[in-house]
């Protein structure tokens, strides 16, 4: 190899000290005929993965490398020759981070000294500690640090760095450095250590720095590099650069030769799972299993059984079932319901192995989509537990593995606009008034939106620049998060295969890798989710064993119970698992399910995946007989059957990819991972071609083509796979069978789990009322801390009580547990609480047990508070003092202040006399009136809505004491009455019934505000 290659570069993953992508790097590195690159992040292998895969694309050999920061704060240049190299930094970084508090990364030389085969070493920039030693003229020590370097490294592994950045003090480093060398014996190394692919990266990243450092970039000074040469140079210009150092060029391209790293991790992804043989242990389970399951079995079940266990097999997979049949039954045995979702429930063995609730035999899906020895490429096993139980089979993996062996996946958190904004304009020193002014008025996403508002601005200040910067500054990685619920798991040590390092949260760990870089590098992971439905299903059960003596197995429940389906052509759906929004409501009565698979396309449905793809529409129409099924081509029957025509589960985009457009197997999985990935829609697009060709080749016109791919990119990562929708619909059904058999049991634990699902809890009260479930207040003596079930009803809890807060909720349980309060003074007596509280307790009527007017308890109570502490108890005047009893409208404004609901009359009761005479027509009377009748309609606004994909329509749901209201609001008529529509709590609204299939809407022509006293009386949870 002849030339120079650049052995020290940082990519945005050094976080704010460097200004390019990993990626632009390497196409740079590419552009300038180099044959290979290294990559040396600070303290982290963060872009490594993507930095590979890219080298990989253009051809590069890619240096796995890293910048270490030391012990005593000097930097140090390691690269990675072989895999015991790489097992080696890694382990060094990991160390580096772990021993340290989060972001204080330093490696000690023990860790070095102990770890350092298969790496070269060089000896880093300005900051390396040799360099900094003879910049403060300490040769002593520049000559000890040396001498220990090559006794531990050797010659062949170690390198003395020069750098030529044309900064007047590198003249004498450099001569330094050279003496240091040939006094040692030791090889010279030119870098240039890069900070942006191409000389016009440098405002960037004085950008970065200044974001870095808290300060405008003219404040920086002498923390800001000072030039512009930390580019990537051509070999040509870097021969040129070092033409009197021939040795330093040469050595970087035989270094480079050196090290011929090729990362793949699947070798080491699994551990061993603790058994003889983890082939008959997943077999023996699995037909224990399918006993179980199928009291008869056939032999089309003990064929794909046999299958599946030996395709699994084939690929090795056996102890990657055993591990997560292990976390589930860990789960179950400790009382925490774990369900599958995704890919996995195609899988009859998952089935068996009870990692998934649905039967792929009864539903039709097919194992070949979860995993399939032809595809290649891993599978994916995501389990939904319980929030509570989560947080307990985290903790088991941990100790079961042990802590070098398992990690949570990290997520990468980047720049947005509003965060690119807000952050650039501060480096810059921008005006910060008019910096957070635009921020604000920016959605998340809308880079465009910033770059446009800031060119908007235009007074001297250079705002084009600042939007140039903002835009070049997307995407750049701020910091990690954890994921949702990845974890990994290694059979060698976690460690050794990526670095991990500390999450924020305390004492968990997490990768340097987000998940795709994870299964890039050859890794599995595993997804530990949590879905709080599940913690209101497990909470159910219990209360309804509890107070109806029934043992219930929800996994054992059958799914063609019409009474359910007909909940759901109703849309009484309020509390009913993905199936209760707004859009739902307006699907379910067109959809009319009466089988659980009309249950799963329902929930796959109202996505964006379908409402993009414009899916919905003809779907509907071919369901309801209004519009023939057809086929762009009849290869496309098979792929569409089931859903008529339309695609609306992701396989069905592999299967339209394949089917027309003559994708392969392995393009096709390419294409399931460009939809599975962030950015999707440009992986997508680059198909495009390859597509149309296809399509083209099988006889379809361009347009037809064209159109086809349009759907498929729109639909890109958005929609559910088919067996995805089949375990969602399962709890789905679930939800529905707790609401209609069950209903006070789930309600009560429905409002212990808020917030959760669409609407707030005092939708969730006014809804249990509606299905026969009385709900009583608040009370000293018979509330718990939760919200309980009490003899068919729900008694509310002290939870909902506004500040009393969790320490008050014990005292109050524990002083009770004592004995039943006697009177307002015993409960003062017995609980030290805030007197906020204790008023709230007072207003909500929680002693009206003891038949005493809340106003003459709030008198009593603020006599209690001015006594001294054990002084003598007022005698109470009652002959003097008369305390009338809170009128009922007061009672229930109380109620809606302190408990944002209320266990009486619903609020809109006391309007109705009123409402009557204006001619408004309350919630149940609304389907009864014809298309096209104007009318009035009025309630408390439970929900407002204006989802982007409407144009500017706004849905307006109103809630008033027999229902609910739809509304919508054209974008003319939200603009004329835009505050009144946005910020009053109670509405009276005038417009047309519209029947639309089933669904019931009133398109508003006018808005009037209700009562402003309502406005003023609810709190923020009602705007
Ligand atoms: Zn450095
Ligand atoms: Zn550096």
């Amino acid at each position: 190899m002849a030339g120079y290659v650049e052995l020290h570069a940082h990519s945005h993953f050094s976080f704010l000290d460097g200004a390019s992508s990993p990626q632009e790097l390497i196409r740079r590195a590419a552009d300038l005929s180099m044959p290979a690159l290294a990559l040396t992040d600070h303290d982290g292998l963060y872009g490594m993965v993507r930095f590979i895969m890219e080298a990989r694309e253009v051809g590069i050999q890619p240096i796995v490398g890293a910048e270490l920061t030391t012990d005593g704060g000097g930097h140090l240049t390691l690269l990675v020759q072989d895999a015991s190299g790489f097992s080696n930094l890694s382990r060094l970084i990991s160390r580096a981070q772990l021993d340290h508090s989060k972001g204080e990364a330093s490696l000690s030389w023990e860790q070095l000294e102990a770890h350092h085969q298969g790496l070269i070493a060089l000896s880093g920039c300005r900051n390396g500690e040799i360099s900094q030693a003879i910049l403060r003229q300490d040769w002593p020590a520049a000559l000890e640090a040396g001498r220990r370097y090559a006794a531990l490294l050797g010659r062949e592994r170690f390198f003395l760095e020069i750098q030529r950045h044309l900064v007047g003090s590198d003249r004498r480093l450099e001569q330094r450095l050279i003496e240091l060398a040939e006094h040692l014996g030791l090889g010279i190394v030119a870098t240039n250590d890069v900070h942006y692919a191409a000389p016009d990266g440098r405002p960037l990243q004085d950008v970065l720095t200044g974001i870095k450092h808290n300060l405008p970039i003219h404040e920086l000074a002498s923390l800001r590099r000072p030039n512009a040469e930390f580019y990537l140079k051509s070999p040509d210009e870097m021969q040129e650069l070092f033409a009197g150092l021939p040795e330093a060029i040469r050595n970087t391209a035989a270094i480079a030769e050196r090290c011929q790293f090729n990362l793949d991790l699947s070798a080491h992804r699994l551990p061993k799972f603790p058994v003889e043989s983890a082939r008959a242990t997943l077999r023996e389970l699995s037909f224990e299993g399918v006993r179980a399951r199928y009291p008869q079995l056939t032999p089309r079940v003990v064929d794909q059984l046999e299958h599946e266990l030996a395709v699994i097999g084939k690929m090795g997979l056996e102890d990657y079932f055993l591990i997560v049949w292990d976390i589930c039954n860990y789960a179950r045995r400790k009382g925490f319901p774990a369900k599958g979702r995704g890919s996995s429930a195609n899988s009859l063995v998952a089935y068996c192995l009870e990692i998934t609730q649905v039967d792929p035999i009864r539903h039709n899906l097919l194992f070949e989509r979860f995993l399939s020895e032809e595809r290649g490429g891993m599978p994916d096993i995501d389990v939904d537990f319980s929030r509570e139980g989560r947080e307990k089979v985290i903790q088991y993996v941990y100790d079961r593995y042990g802590e070098e062996h398992t990690a949570m996946v990290c997520n990468v958190v980047t720049y947005r606009s509003r965060s690119a904004v807000r952050d650039v304009g501060k480096a810059l020193g921008f005006p910060a008034a008019a910096v957070d002014r635009i921020a604000k008025s920016l959605t998340r996403w809308d880079l465009e939106g910033a770059a446009g508002a800031l060119k908007k601005e235009g007074d001297g200040l250079p705002w084009e620049h600042f939007a140039g910067l903002v835009r070049q500054i997307e995407g750049f990685p701020r910091h990690l998060s954890i994921h949702v619920g990845g974890m990994v798991i290694t059979g060698a040590p976690l460690v050794e295969q990526t670095p991990i390092e500390r999450a924020s949260m305390p004492g968990r760990v997490v990768t340097q890798w987000d998940k795709d870089d994870v299964e890039d590098a050859g890794l599995i992971k595993i997804d530990l989710l949590s879905l709080r439905t599940l913690d209101v299903l497990a909470e159910t059960v219990r209360l309804v064993q509890e107070h109806e003596g029934i043992e219930l197995d929800l996994s054992a429940i059958g799914l063609d119970d019409p009474a359910i389906y007909n909940l759901m052509t109703e849309a009484d759906t309020i509390g009913l698992f993905q199936v209760e929004s707004r859009a739902q409501m307006q699907m379910l009565p067109k959809m009319k399910p009466t089988t659980f698979e009309d249950v799963m396309i329902e929930v796959a449905i109202v996505r964006p995946g379908p409402i993009l793809g414009k899916m919905i529409h003809p779907y509907l129409q071919r369901r309801q007989g209004l519009e023939p099924v057809t086929y762009v081509h009849p290869a496309l029957a098979p792929v569409l059957d089931d859903t008529m025509g339309v695609i609306l589960f992701q396989e069905q985009v592999l299967g339209v990819a394949q089917a027309i457009g003559g994708f392969t197997p392995g393009e096709g999985d390419l294409l399931r991972r460009a939809m599975t990935r962030k950015r999707s829609y440009e992986e997508i697009e680059k198909m495009r071609a390859r597509f149309v060709q296809g399509a083209l080749n099988q006889g379809l016109s361009q347009a037809i083509a064209e159109d086809t791919f349009d759907k498929i990119a729109a639909f890109g990562g958005y929609g559910f796979c088919k067996s995805h929708a089949a375990a969602f619909a399962r709890t789905t059904y679930e939800t529905g069978y707790m609401k209609l058999y069950h209903a006070a049991a789930f309600y009560t634990a429905f409002m212990n789990h808020q917030p959760l699902g669409f609407y707030s809890p005092e939708v969730i009260v006014e809804d249990a009322k509606r299905h026969g479930v009385p709900v009583l207040g608040v009370d000293v003596n018979r509330s718990g801390a939760r919200c309980t079930v009490e003899a068919g009803c729900m008694r509310l809890g002290f939870n909902y009580v506004k500040e009393l807060g969790p320490v008050a909720l014990e005292r109050m349980e524990a002083a009770r547990a004592e004995g039943l309060f006697q009177s307002l003074e015993d409960f003062c007596a017995r609980v030290d609480l805030p007197r906020e509280g204790l008023e709230n307790l007072v207003m909500v009527g929680a002693f009206d047990g003891f038949g005493t007017p809340r106003r003459e308890l709030l008198w009593r109570f603020r006599e209690i508070q001015r006594q001294p502490e054990g002084g003598m108890r007022l005698a109470y005047p009652d002959e003097q003092l008369c305390f009338p009893e809170l009128s009922d409208w007061d009672r229930t404004a109380q109620d809606y202040q302190i408990l944002g609901l209320t266990a009486g009359q619903h609020l809109t009761t006391h309007f109705r006399e009123e409402w009557i005479a204006l001619g408004v027509v309350p919630s149940r009377d609304l389907r009864a009136q014809p298309d096209g009748k104007r009318v009035r309609v009025a309630g408390l606004v439970i929900t407002r809505q204006a989802p982007e994909t409407a144009k500017g329509h706004v849905f307006i749901t109103l809630e008033d004491e027999f229902g609910t209201v739809n509304t919508i609001l054209r974008p003319g008529v939200f603009l004329r009455y835009k505050p009144v529509a946005t910020q009053s709590s109670l509405l009276i609204l005038e417009g047309r019934v519209v029947h639309d299939g089933g669904a019931v809407n009133v398109l508003v022509e006018r808005v009037r505000a209700g009562r402003e006293e309502v406005t003023e009386a609810l709190s923020h949870d009602f705007h």
